[in-house]
């Protein structure tokens, strides 16, 4: 080849990737078209999902094709008539419904007509033939736990198949041959970009097929085409991509379909600040996976290199979801300057479908080196703990008599009840203690984050199990402990 043509090959790639990079903008623009109004949250369930799946159109089909342990049916939904098999599954952890969401969204896109996607949609549906399996573990979705019914996690079940959900995931690729997989899960939403401060919003992994983490063309290609779904979100999202660790885990469907010989992609959707019900990340999983299918059906995936997938920086666990910095508090009558992460957890709430948080002390001391998704600078104040109400109530019903928010603003927000229920969270930000238990010492790992934070006599902070007065963006509630 003679030396003036060699720019060619890089001009038809750079054309191609701001192609891909003008489609990803307007599938973003366009989601809202597409959402499917249903799904409002995650905690929604198998029986919640079955009615959208019976109102899926042409020229996508629905059929069951196996079921749970518990016998709640698990469906394929087929689109296309190419010769490429892809096969994507969501949910495999109950808990984790942030793909099963976008598939749904991805199903009224492929459906619909006339809306200016026309060649985009035809060129996937002529090229592939896709097999979706939303929700594989509806069992643990009932629940909106990891694991199956059998107390088995389905990722580590690749090998024994003891699960029948994991069984069926085996049985559709050993069948179908797809050329590519796509295990689409949620991530810890804690994990960072490498050591910096920004939420790892979306994560990504071209699993090892063996514990050298050797590079083959099966694998090679999840690379290539995790680094196109890289180029494309890093507008949504810039600098908040990360690339999931990728030592061998032998019990895995990951690493074992990429053995078998189906490209496997892993997306996790992480966290995104103000977002619990991750509403932005499913509609980044929406362009992502759309993206990605156009890759494959194109081949323009073919021109992406492995170095732009071995750039994206590792998953770090650098972040607290509060992070309190130089605060002082006292011990043996000095002062001590610490540092305080908080983490807030999910507590299922099954009745609601909703969910309420229970807030921890991950970490005291100097953490100097780790990052607060919020962060309070508490120079010069005092970390002290929260005052105890004088009456001990009879149940939290009694909350309503008194004036929260101004004993709020003297610090009081511990109170005494003789009788609650241990499942009721209280909607108002206080934390109760049943009778006769005693105040928690201020500032011990893992205790509830229930303190001030005081500017010599006045209180400039009060935190309530992990939230404080000035929090927003958060669904905020008390705590019984
Ligand atoms: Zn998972």
């Amino acid at each position: 080849m003679r030396k003036f043509f060699l720019p060619l090959p890089l001009l038809l790639m750079i054309s191609t990737h701001l192609q891909a990079q003008d489609v990803a903008r307007q599938l973003h623009d366009a989601h809202e078209t597409y959402k499917e109004k249903k799904l409002t949250h995650r905690r929604f369930k198998h029986a919640d999902m079955v009615p959208m799946l019976q109102s899926v159109t042409q020229p996508l089909s629905v059929s069951p094709i196996g079921e749970s342990l518990e016998k709640r049916a698990i469906y394929q939904v087929k689109a296309g008539t190419g010769p490429t098999n892809v096969l994507l599954w969501s949910q495999m952890h109950g808990d984790e419904a942030t793909a099963t969401m976008a598939l749904f969204d991805i199903f009224n896109f492929l459906s619909a007509h006339g809306d200016g996607f026309d060649t985009f949609r035809q060129t996937i549906l002529a090229k592939t033939t896709l097999y979706f399996l939303p929700m594989l573990n509806p069992d643990g979705a009932e629940r909106f736990q990891r694991r199956t019914a059998t107390d088995i996690d389905m990722n580590r079940d690749a090998l024994r198949l003891q699960t029948p959900e994991g069984a069926l995931l085996k049985h559709m690729q050993q069948t179908l041959q797809p050329l590519v997989g796509f295990n689409l899960h949620d991530q810890n939403p804690r994990y960072s970009v490498g050591k910096t401060g920004k939420q790892a919003v979306m994560s990504f992994l071209a699993t090892a097929y063996d514990e050298d983490r050797n590079i083959n063309d099966v694998r090679q290609r999840s690379m290539q085409l995790i680094a196109g779904m890289n180029r494309v979100l890093q507008p949504f999202i810039p600098g908040q991509i990360a690339r999931y660790d990728d030592e061998f885990e032998p019990r895995a469907f990951g690493d074992n379909i990429q053995k078998w010989g189906t490209t496997l992609v892993l997306i996790e959707s992480g966290g995104y600040k103000g977002d619990p019900e991750k509403m932005t990340i499913r509609r980044l999983n929406f362009v992502a996976i759309l993206s990605a299918l156009k890759a494959i059906a194109d081949g323009s995936y073919r021109q992406e290199a492995n170095a732009d997938y071995l750039a994206i920086p590792e998953n770090g666990r650098a972040l607290f979801d509060v992070l309190i910095r130089n605060a002082t508090i006292v011990r043996g009558g000095k002062p001590v300057m610490v540092d305080v992460g908080i983490n807030h957890y999910e507590i299922n709430d099954q009745a609601s479908r909703q969910f309420q948080y229970k807030s921890s002390i991950e970490d005291i001391g100097d953490l100097s080196t780790f990052h607060g998704i919020d962060e309070i600078d508490a120079t010069g104040l005092t970390l002290v703990p929260a005052r105890v109400h004088a009456d001990t109530l009879e149940s939290p019903a009694d909350l309503a008599k008194l004036d929260l928010p101004a004993l709020q603003r003297d610090g009081i927000v511990v109170f005494r009840v003789r009788q609650a229920s241990k499942d009721e969270f209280p909607s108002q930000a206080v934390h109760l203690l049943l009778d006769g238990e005693i105040p928690a010492q201020p500032l011990q790992l893992e205790q509830i984050p229930t303190f001030l934070l005081m500017k010599g006599k006045q209180v400039t902070y009060t935190f309530v199990n992990g939230f404080w007065q000035d929090c927003t963006g958060n669904l905020r509630n008390g705590i019984l402990d």
